[in-house]
């Protein structure tokens, strides 16, 4: 799960790291009295206001704005609060502005970039620094990966202060410097540890013109398989911000992800979901979503399942592909059977139903009278479901 700049910076600054201070507003009447209390907390008129979307790249689409004074700051404010933004990061169609961060303004010396997430090969947590931040940090592993200082921790004994050491020496820092970045990449890991978070990202980390080691932006993304003990996280949760079906998937314990084929899937098990998907790329088509209705299908899911890949205008067939094992087949012909008749199908369906009760879940949807396709294996389901679908 993602959150915003503002949510992430206010984690941060419980952590002991160092963040501008910032005001977030949604309505455009609250711009002036929100960049006056940035104002007089600093004591400096210049201000930078931020689209706060979960995407990065924001600076790029013109949603960061540098603005020296209180007018360019109301401005900048009202241009960018409602606007939809596109970035590198969000698709074509980009993301609406509901909020914007308004924060002091800082002098730059120099930018970095630091990052704590978890290496899925290595299994163990990685701090990923460089002193080439602001960039793409995707470009600079590209062109120049021995700008990229890697520390890989082990979580049991947590990060060391040698590992601290070695990695601001890396970053060529010295001095206050030094020992203002090691307080706080220390302090970003236990963050990052303590909150369950699979990625907190700091890019750019700057040192100012008076010297002071700053967080200038961060994006943080945590285990959604965690939120269940990090209530506090789980509650900056922002709906708006994900996408439309897969909140709509969250609510029914669905597994849903959504692509860019015209074959809606519905299956159980994510191992079956994953074959199911191969084997409709093998035919010749693509895949529009990846659907794991989970191994306890019942006729509400496959209802639920139903609605949430029709609402997918590019699906032009759905395959069924149930395995019943603790599921009986003949309970998901029956769902299969409801749900046909109450949503007002407009694509064709192709079902196929293995395992326990398969042959009484034939004869059900045979003797409902519903358009349904059957298929027997595996490779018969997936060349008719494509066949279908062009
Ligand atoms: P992103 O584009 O979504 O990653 O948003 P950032 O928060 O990283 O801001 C984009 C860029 O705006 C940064 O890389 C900086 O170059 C610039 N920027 C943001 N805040 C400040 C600031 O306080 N002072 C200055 N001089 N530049 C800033
Ligand atoms: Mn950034």
């Amino acid at each position: 799960m993602k959150i915003h700049e503002y949510q992430a910076k206010d984690i941060l600054a419980k952590y002991g790291v160092p963040v501008q201070s910032g005001v977030v507003i949604e309505d455009k009447a609250e711009a002036t009295a929100a960049i006056k209390s940035v104002q007089d907390r600093t004591g400096v008129e210049a201000t930078v206001v931020k689209a706060q979307i979960h995407a990065g790249g924001r600076g790029k689409g013109g949603g960061v704005k540098y603005s020296p004074t209180t007018a360019d700051a109301v401005e900048n404010v009202n241009n960018i609060l409602g606007m939809t933004l596109i970035t590198p990061q969000t698709g074509p169609e980009g993301q609406f502005v509901r909020k914007v961060y308004i924060t002091e303004a800082l002098d730059i010396a120099s930018e970095y970039y630091l990052a704590v997430l978890l290496d899925r090969a290595n299994e163990c947590p990685v701090i990923i620094a460089s002193s080439e931040g602001g960039m793409e940090i995707e470009e600079v592993a590209h062109s120049n990966p021995d700008a990229i200082i890697k520390e890989y921790v082990d979580p049991t004994v947590g990060l060391q202060g040698f590992q601290l050491r070695r990695l601001v020496k890396r970053l060529g820092l010295s001095g206050a410097h030094a020992k203002q970045a090691m307080k706080l990449i220390y302090n970003l890991y236990t963050c990052y540890s303590e909150t369950d978070a699979s990625l907190c990202e700091i890019n750019p980390l700057v040192i100012t013109d008076s010297d002071e080691v700053i967080a200038l932006d961060a994006k943080f993304d945590f285990d959604e398989s965690a939120l269940y003990r990090q209530k506090a996280i789980a509650e900056l949760r922002d709906e708006y911000e994900e996408p439309p079906a897969e909140v709509e998937a969250a609510k029914y314990n669905l597994n849903y992800v959504k692509l860019d084929g015209n074959v809606g899937c519905m299956v159980n098990g994510a191992g079956l979901a994953m074959g199911t998907m191969d084997i409709i790329k093998l035919k010749g088509s693509e895949p529009a979503n990846f659907l794991d209705v989970g191994g306890t299908a019942n006729p509400e899911t496959v209802k639920n399942g139903f609605r949430i890949i029709l609402a997918d205008p590019n699906v032009k067939a759905v395959l069924i592909n149930i395995f019943g094992g603790i599921v009986r087949c003949d309970r998901i012909a029956n769902g299969v059977v409801q749900a046909v008749k109450e949503l007002d199908l407009n694509v064709p369906v192709v079902v196929r139903l293995q395992g326990t009760n398969a042959q009484e879940a034939k004869e059900i949807l045979a003797e409902s009278g519903v358009d349904i396709i059957a298929a027997d294996s595996l490779d018969d389901a997936a060349e008719k479901v494509v066949a279908a679908a062009q």
